[in-house]
C-alpha cells in the first residue's frame, strides 16, 4: 500500500469525471473501484467490453499524480492502439504518452526525462517492453524517487492459456509485483469464465487484491443465431436490411474465406476490407486505421482482428463461422455497441461448424489430452447455446455464473422458435447408423445415412445392400434439411461422433458413429426437442420494430428520431468532426462520440454554457472546440421547431 495520503484539497473523482471527461456520473462499480485504487489498493476488475474499464485506471492515475505519486504505467497488448488511446487522453487534457519500438533513442530519452520530472500522468507500454533492461532501469529510478504510482494491466486474461488471447509475454508481468511490491496494481479484463479468472489471479499474484466483478450483461446488444443456409447471401441481406452504411465486423474462420467474403461485400457496393494475420503489418495497420477513421466500414476478419479495438460505434458483429467457445463469442460480439446504442450480434451456424470445431480440437497435435478435454467442454457449451430455444442472454450470462430474466432483446425472445418433438426421428437416425455399422462393419457418412433413411437407391446403397436394411426408407417423411438439423443436434449433444477417415486412394471423408449417450434415446428414455427449421429458414429475423421491448429498455437507440433541423446539424457536426480528426491524425470518435454529437444536434446550443452539460464534453474540449461547435450549429439556415417533423411545409418566420 502506498503511504502518501491524498489530501482533501485534491479534486474528488466525480469532479475529475465531469471536468476532464465531461460525464455526469459513474457507471456501475466504477466509483468503488476508483476509490479503492486511489487509496492505494490492488484490484482485479472484471467488466464486460464497453463497461468503462479505462476510466477505472485513468481517474486514479490523474488523482494520484495530482497528489504527487508520479506516473501510472498501463500495460496493454496492442502497440497499434496506444497512439489513439494517448490521443484521446491528450484531447481531454491529460498528459499521456506511450513507449514503443518505433521511437528513436532521443525520443525515448526525452520521455524518460519528462517522467523523472513527474510531468506525465499515464505511460502506455507493451508487455515485452516492460522486460527490457532500459525499462527496468527507468522503473527503478522512478520508484526510488517515489514517482511510480500504479501499474494497470489491461486485457489481463492474456496471461492465461485458458483464455482466448494467450500471450506468453504477459507471464513475466509477475516480476512487477516481485520487484516493486509496494506499488499498487490493478488487472482488468472482460473475460469472465472461472477457469481463466483463477489462472489469471494465480499468475499475476492477485490473491489479496480486491475483486470487482460487474454484471456481464450488454443490454443494448441483440443476440441472434440463425441456421446457416447460404451464409454469403444471408450476410448480405442482413447488412443491407439492418445495417446499411453502418460500421460492422464480420468474423470468418479462415483467411481464404475472409478474402472471399470481403470481395463479395465490396462487389455489392459496401465499404468492406479483409483483415487477417497473413497480410503484412503495414496493410493491416492501414485497414485498421481506415476502419477506425472512416464512417461505415465493414471489416471482414479472422480473430486476429479486434482485441483492443475500442471503436464505440460498431453497430454489428457477424459470425459466419462458429467461434471456439462462449468466451470468444462473447468477447467478439462485445465489440458491438460500446457506445450503449443498439447493436446486433448475429451468427449463422450449421452442421459443418460443429464438425469442424470438434475436429480442430481432436486433431490438434500441440494440445495435451487435458487441454483438449477442457476445449471440448467449452465447445459443447457454445453448441448448447446455438441449439437452444431459451433466451440467449439468459444462457450466456448463466454460463458466466450470472442469473437473469428473459431479455426481450434476442431472437429467441422476440421470435420464440417453434419446437417439434424429434425423438422419433432421432431414434430412426441413431438406429440407422447402428444397423449400417452392424451390417457392413464400417462407418458411413451423413449423406449416405440420410439417403438410406429417405429411401434413395444410389449405386453405393445398392452396392452395400443397404436397401435391404430395416431402416431403409423409414424417414421419407422428413426433408434432407430437416434430417441435417436432427443430425446436427445429435452431434452437438454428443450422441453421435463425426470422424474424419482417409481412404486408401488418399481421399478424406466423414463418418458417423454412435456415442454411449445415444443408448438413452434409442431406448426411449430421453426425448429430443428441436427448433423448427422451416420457420427459421423463412423469417430469419424480425426487423426491429417500435413495439419490440428492447426499444424501451435500451436508452438512446441509434435510430431514435431527430427532427429535421437536428439531423441537418448532425450532418454538419459530423463533417466538421471528420476534418478535425484528420488534422489531428486521430479517429473521429476520439474528438467526440456519436452520442455527444447527437446530443449537441438535438440541443441546438447557443452558448458555451449550453454545451457544458452535454455528456462527453469536458473542460479541455469545451475550450478547444466549444466556439467551433457553436458556429457549426448556427450554420443551418432555419432552426427547426422543436416538435417539427414537417419542416419543409412550414414557412419560416419572415419579418412582416
Ligand atoms: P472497456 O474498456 O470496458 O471496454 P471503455 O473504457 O472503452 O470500455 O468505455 C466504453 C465507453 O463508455 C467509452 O466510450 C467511455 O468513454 C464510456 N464511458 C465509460 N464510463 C462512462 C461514464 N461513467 N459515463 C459515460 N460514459 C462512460
Ligand atoms: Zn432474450
Amino acid at each position: 500500500m502506498s503511504t502518501l495520503p491524498i489530501s482533501p484539497s485534491q479534486p474528488a473523482p466525480l469532479d475529475i469525471l465531469s471536468h476532464v471527461f465531461g460525464y455526469a456520473g459513474f457507471r456501475g462499480p466504477q466509483e468503488a473501484i476508483i476509490a479503492h485504487v486511489i487509496a492505494g489498493g490492488d484490484a482485479l476488475v472484471l467488466m464486460p467490453t464497453g463497461g468503462g474499464k479505462s476510466l477505472c485506471y485513468q481517474i486514479p492515475a490523474i488523482a494520484r499524480q495530482n497528489a504527487g505519486h508520479g506516473v501510472t504505467i498501463v500495460i496493454s497488448p496492442l502497440i497499434a492502439l496506444m497512439h489513439d488511446q494517448v490521443g484521446a487522453l491528450t484531447e481531454a487534457g491529460v498528459s499521456a504518452a506511450f513507449l514503443n519500438s518505433t521511437q528513436t533513442y532521443e525520443e525515448s530519452s526525452q520521455l524518460e526525462a519528462q517522467l523523472l520530472r513527474n510531468e506525465l500522468t499515464l505511460l502506455y507500454a507493451a508487455p515485452e517492453r516492460i522486460n527490457t533492461p532500459r525499462m527496468k532501469g527507468l522503473l527503478t529510478s522512478l520508484h526510488e524517487r517515489g514517482l511510480l504510482s500504479l501499474f494497470a494491466i489491461d486485457e489481463a486474461h492474456c496471461v492465461s492459456q485458458w483464455g482466448h488471447d494467450f500471450r506468453p509475454e504477459y507471464r513475466s508481468l509477475s516480476l512487477l509485483h516481485e520487484t516493486f511490491p509496494d506499488v499498487p496494481r490493478m488487472a482488468l479484463t472482460a473475460t469472465a469464465d472461472a477457469l481463466t479468472r483463477q489462472d489469471m489471479i494465480e499468475r499475476l499474484q492477485l490473491e489479496s487484491a480486491r475483486h470487482f466483478v460487474s454484471s456481464f450483461d450488454r443490454p443494448n446488444i441483440r443476440y441472434s443465431i440463425v441456421e446457416k443456409t447460404d451464409a454469403t447471401r444471408q450476410l448480405l441481406r442482413f447488412i443491407q436490411t439492418e445495417h446499411h452504411g453502418e460500421a460492422g465486423i464480420v468474423y470468418c474462420q479462415s483467411r481464404k474465406r475472409v478474402e472471399e467474403i470481403a470481395g463479395m461485400l465490396e462487389d455489392a457496393g459496401l465499404k468492406a476490407m479483409a483483415y487477417h494475420a497473413g497480410f503484412d503489418a503495414k496493410v493491416r495497420q492501414q485497414r485498421q486505421d481506415r476502419f477506425l477513421r472512416e464512417d461505415g466500414c465493414v471489416m471482414v476478419a479472422t480473430i486476429a482482428f479486434g482485441m483492443g479495438i475500442d471503436k464505440p460505434d460498431v453497430r454489428f458483429v457477424a459470425h459466419l463461422d462458429m467461434p471456439k467457445n462462449i468466451e470468444g463469442y462473447y468477447q467478439e460480439t462485445g465489440r458491438a455497441g460500446r457506445d450503449g446504442l443498439a447493436a446486433d450480434a448475429w451468427m449463422v451456424y450449421g452442421l459443418q461448424d460443429v464438425v469442424n470445431q470438434r475436429r480442430m480440437i481432436d486433431t490438434s497435435e500441440v494440445a495435451s489430452e487435458e487441454f483438449k478435454q477442457v476445449m471440448r467442454c467449452k465447445l459443447d457449451a457454445l453448441l448448447t447455446l446455438a441449439e437452444g430455444t431459451r433466451c440467449r442472454r439468459v444462457s450466456l450470462l448463466g454460463y458466466f455464473g450470472e442469473a437473469s430474466e428473459p431479455c426481450g432483446n434476442c431472437d429467441n425472445c422476440l421470435n420464440p422458435p417453434a419446437v417439434w418433438d424429434a425423438t422419433e426421428a432421432a431414434r430412426k437416425l441413431l438406429s440407422c447408423i447402428y444397423r449400417v455399422q452392424q451390417a457392413s462393419g464400417i462407418s458411413f457418412g451423413a449423406g449416405h445415412i440420410m439417403d438410406i433413411l429417405r429411401g434413395k437407391t444410389s449405386d453405393k446403397i445398392v452396392q452395400y445392400g443397404h436397401d435391404k436394411l430395416s431402416t431403409f426408407g423409414i424417414g421419407a417423411d422428413l426433408s434432407e434439411p430437416q434430417w441435417r438439423g436432427v443430425l446436427r443436434h445429435l452431434i452437438a449433444s454428443n450422441l453421435v461422433a463425426s470422424t474424419l477417415m482417409h481412404s486408401a486412394s488418399g481421399n478424406s471423408f466423414n463418418t458417423l458413429q454412435l456415442l454411449p449417450d445415444a443408448r438413452q434415446v434409442l431406448k426411449g428414455e430421453a426425448s429430443v426437442l428441436l427448433r423448427q427449421q422451416v420457420a427459421s429458414a423463412k423469417g430469419e429475423r424480425t426487423r426491429r420494430t417500435s413495439k419490440s421491448p428492447a426499444k424501451t429498455s435500451v436508452k438512446g437507440l441509434a435510430e431514435a428520431t431527430l427532427n429535421a433541423g437536428a439531423l441537418e446539424r448532425l450532418g454538419l457536426l459530423k463533417a466538421w468532426r471528420t476534418a478535425v480528426a484528420k488534422e489531428h491524425n486521430l479517429p473521429p470518435f476520439v474528438i467526440f462520440h456519436d452520442a455527444t454529437l447527437r446530443a449537441i444536434a438535438e440541443q441546438a446550443p447557443h452558448s458555451l454554457d449550453d454545451l457544458r452539460g452535454i455528456s462527453g464534453i469536458g473542460e479541455k474540449k469545451l475550450q478547444a472546440y466549444g466556439n467551433e461547435v457553436l458556429r457549426v450549429c448556427r450554420e443551418p439556415e432555419f432552426d427547426a421547431p422543436d416538435d417539427g417533423e414537417n419542416l419543409q411545409l412550414q414557412a419560416p418566420d419572415w419579418p412582416e
